[in-house]
């Protein structure tokens, strides 16, 4: 029988994949560390070491169980290329058979298929990870201009049972986001963080042997702090449903100068690696709320609503609109990134703390990402190139698929509304309500047209301004339309004239 070679993707960590029911001397599992796949854009450094050592992890599991495991470190040739190392495996395996699971990223699937020749046989089979499919989706919303992500969720509920009471929603309603709105209070103590410890000297010292390209800090790479397996994955999983799922729900939009992640998980870079799985994250938290009278239901609701709901839509959304998605720019943004973007140096507290603390810890929670540096993004009229780079790069959790989708989608509102009903824009009046970052800011978070009137301030009511034709019939933006005509012409007028200041110094705020 000829040897068959299985390619491992970094991404593609799952232990309770069907490939590995089984050991076989006829099937070499084969992990690729390149420069390619590590630099096709700058991504954080913990990203970059957290999959290396996660990939070196879960390949030595294999070898554990008696699999065949052929593994190229990133230092182990001067080749950069995944096809030329591939090569090199299939020649000292002697095979010329490749199966691949199936790639999540538009990217890779394009090239892989390229490989497929006459020398290399290569196919696909399912990574087993994801809840839904592409093609239940497209059925659902054929012939549809946008994609209404409550639809596809309750089909989810029902399929999948999770909180149903028979054929109803638990609790009778769908969805209460409506109750995950709190400010966090003044003299809120929250509870302590739970970070698994890693020893990632080795990899990290590679890496930079390598000369690879990276954005962000590490601090002490012998206290690396994202999970690297499944054990550590499940471990931070159940510390946070134990501590910190009880108050998901209230505080999921809430944003601070005090902490990083406040009630959120952390397992995105977890989940989207594949060490864990999504259903299984999602019976845990049901059955905790289900056991555990503390638990309300916005809060178990909320973060299901997350998995099964925002992350399985994401990933149809993307299938089914790539390649094209990538390059639409509903409203024709051209500007350039501030420069502030890539160290933090900005007076804008809001910003300055949430770009801090993403190149401090390769993370940001989801108001974080959509409401303060999306936000600024969408109202300065960042060319959604540059705001999709860096959102790929910055984050540990940022792969493609789920991070177009939100960044050009959702946040950006580049698709024209095929993702959201409106642009997630905002100005220091929803921050200061959400947050304690504008008691903390040099800016006047009350004012819209003095020099230090909040630079968002000025900038909302000019996006809806400049982009009235595209936006006003769109029944989700009456109010603010009737609002900004109550204006009078004087003041409209200084609105303009600062925003065009502001549009002028945007990397000087
Ligand atoms: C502009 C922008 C870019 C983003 N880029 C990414 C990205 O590259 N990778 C990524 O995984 N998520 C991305 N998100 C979604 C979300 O912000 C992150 O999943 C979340 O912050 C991860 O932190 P957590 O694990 O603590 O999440 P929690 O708040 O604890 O949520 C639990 C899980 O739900 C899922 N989830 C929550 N919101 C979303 C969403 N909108 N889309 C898909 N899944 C979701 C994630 O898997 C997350 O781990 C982005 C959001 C925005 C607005
Ligand atoms: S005043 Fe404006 S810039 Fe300052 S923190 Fe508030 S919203 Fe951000």
């Amino acid at each position: 029988m000829n040897p068959t070679i299985r390619l491992v993707l970094g991404d593609q960590l799952n232990p309770l994949h069907s490939w590995y029911t089984t050991t076989s001397k006829n099937i070499t599992y084969v992990f690729i560390e390149c420069k390619e796949e590590a630099s096709y854009a700058p991504h954080h450094i913990q990203k970059v070491v957290g999959i290396f050592t996660s990939m070196r992890d879960f390949a030595q599991r294999l070898r554990d169980q008696g699999h065949q495991v052929w593994y190229h470190h990133i230092l182990d040739s001067t080749a950069a290329e995944l096809s030329s190392i591939l090569y090199s495996a299939c020649q000292e395996i002697g095979s010329s058979s490749v199966v691949c699971q199936e790639p999540d990223e538009y990217r890779v699937k394009q090239y892989l298929q390229k490989l497929n020749s006459t020398t290399l046989h290569l196919s696909f089979e399912s990574s087993e990870h994801f809840i839904s499919s592409p093609s239940e989706f497209q059925e659902m919303f054929k012939g549809k201009k946008s994609f209404l992500m409550e639809t596809f969720y309750r089909k989810l509920r029902k399929r999948t049972g999770l909180l149903m009471d028979g054929k109803e929603p638990h609790g009778g309603k769908w969805n209460l986001d409506h109750q995950n709105r709190k400010k966090l209070p003044k003299n809120h103590l929250l509870p302590p963080v739970y970070l698994p410890i890693t020893d990632v000297t080795e990899v990290y010292r590679d890496v930079q042997q390598a000369g690879l390209r990276t954005i962000g800090t590490l601090q002490d790479p012998k206290q690396f702090y994202w999970p690297t397996n499944t054990d550590q994955a499940w471990e931070v999983f159940d510390h946070w449903l134990n501590h910190k799922f009880g108050l998901f729900g209230d505080f999921q939009d809430a944003m601070t100068v005090k902490d990083w992640a406040l009630y959120h998980s952390r397992i995105s870079f977890a989940l989207n690696t594949k060490m864990i799985d999504p259903l299984e994250v999602c019976r845990r938290a049901e059955n905790k709320y289900r056991s555990d009278p503390s638990i309300a239901l916005n809060a178990a609701e909320g973060f299901i609503r997350q998995i099964l709901g925002w992350r399985e839509f994401m990933r149809s959304v993307y299938w089914t609109s790539m390649p094209d998605f990538a390059s639409v720019n509903y409203f024709n943004h051209k500007s350039d990134l501030p420069d502030w973007f890539w160290t933090g140096k900005t007076k804008m507290k809001c910003q300055e703390h949430t770009i801090t603390q993403s190149l401090q810890y390769g993370y940001a929670h989801h108001i974080q990402r959509l409401m303060v540096t999306g936000n600024f993004a969408l109202l300065a009229g960042i060319d959604p190139d540059q705001v999709d780079q860096w959102y790929l790069g910055i984050y540990v959790d940022a792969f493609e698929w789920v991070e177009i989708t939100n960044t050009r989608g959702m946040s950006q509102y580049a698709d024209g509304g095929k993702i959201a009903t409106k642009p997630y824009v905002a100005s220091a009046n929803y921050m200061n309500k959400m947050g304690d970052y504008c008691t903390n800011c040099s800016y006047d978070h009350k004012t819209k047209t003095e020099t230090n009137s909040c630079p968002l301030n000025t900038l909302y009511w000019d996006f809806f301004d400049r982009n009235r034709s595209k936006l006003d019939t769109n029944f989700r933006l009456g109010m603010v339309y009737r609002t900004y005509d109550k204006m009078g012409p004087e003041l409209k007028d200084q609105i303009r004239k600062r925003a065009h200041y502001v549009h002028e110094h945007l990397n000087e705020l």
